[in-house]
């Protein structure tokens, strides 16, 4: 378990490290998930354009009321993430960020905002084989796009969910 999900946080360090450095895609979001028997960890990152509307840092009661919900939407990851509900799968929030980048860009963008999130799971039943449902649309309209990468100790796969919905098999 300690190795793989090492690997697996470690390798989404480096995404992130590698994605500051380049424009993010509006309207696609990353989620990560690394699996070892009963448990796993969950990363997510998405532009905050597609998680609450804005990029720059939420100025006004408004801003902040937008991002404050998205945020709590993620936070309940367990309601747009699902496990099958006979594994007994608990998420738990490792850690939840928003931030703002400055950037001097070319595609007119002056900051850009990103989310990143990590979770933990823990599951009563090993995770292998069973199928995972992403219902992302209920949460986040914006995003068009969650491209999941799959980390288990014998396979790794990438599948494109259109506007985040959709089943995928561990
Ligand atoms: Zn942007």
């Amino acid at each position: 378990m300690r190795k793989i999900i090492f690997l697996a946080l470690f390798g989404f360090a480096s995404v992130v490290n590698a994605h500051e450095q380049k424009a993010h895609v509006h309207g696609v979001a990353e989620l990560s998930l690394a699996i070892e028997d009963k448990g796993g960890v969950i990363a997510f990152e998405a532009p905050s354009e597609s998680i609450y509307g804005f990029e720059h840092a939420a100025k006004t009661p408004a801003e902040k009321k937008a991002r404050d919900q998205a945020m709590d939407k993620l936070k309940n990851l367990g309601k747009i993430l699902a496990f099958d509900a006979t594994l007994g799968c608990k998420i738990q929030v490792d850690k939840i960020d928003a931030f703002v980048t400055d950037d001097d860009d070319d595609h007119g963008h002056s900051s850009h905002g990103d989310v990143h999130a990590s979770f933990k799971v823990n599951c009563s039943k090993p995770l292998k084989n069973s199928e995972v449902s992403f219902s992302f649309s209920n949460a986040f309209s914006r995003l068009n796009t969650l491209k999941v990468q799959i980390i288990g100790d014998d396979k790794q796969s990438s599948v494109e969910l259109k506007k985040g919905n959709g089943k995928i098999k561990l």
